[in-house]
């Protein structure tokens, strides 16, 4: 068995997944996740992810022979962004939302029109009161 380097998320199930290193030549990087199983794509985008994408115990291990640059591993984090559109399902909670806060404003609006509408009463009778008494 191989020592655990360290620990990164597990693309199957989103959980902690150990990571270890092969010992046979290429030193390749595989992963051993409790509910996944292990994953041992030698593939230069899984190496690359795994070298820099782990969080390791006790500093990095030996690259693997195929290992992509910290460039590549940038531009691969970029394209995982950019292929995970936010779920439609935050869209319909926005707009439900939304329709909500609208029906809980508006009585609240028009009760600031009712108390603003009674201070202009109050101002301009005031104000007349005075042209009255000036007068
Ligand atoms: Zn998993």
């Amino acid at each position: 068995m191989n020592t655990t380097l360290g620990h990164i998320k597990c693309q199957g199930c989103g959980g902690k997944a150990e990571v270890k290193q092969a010992q046979r030549r290429g030193a390749h990087l595989y992963t051993n996740c409790g509910v996944c199983g292990t994953d041992q794509r030698a593939g230069r985008p899984i190496q690359t992810r795994l070298f820099f994408g782990s969080a390791w115990l006790d500093g990095e291990p030996t690259a693997p022979e195929n290992v992509g640059s910290i460039e590549d591993w940038e531009a691969q984090k970029k394209g995982e962004e950019n292929q995970s559109p936010k779920p439609k399902l935050d869209q319909t909670e926005e707009v439900v939302y939304s329709v909500k806060s609208t029906e809980e404003k508006a009585p609240k609006a028009s009760k600031t029109k009712a108390i603003g509408a009674l201070i202009l009463a109050a101002v301009i009778g005031g104000a007349s009161w005075a042209a009255t008494r000036k007068a």
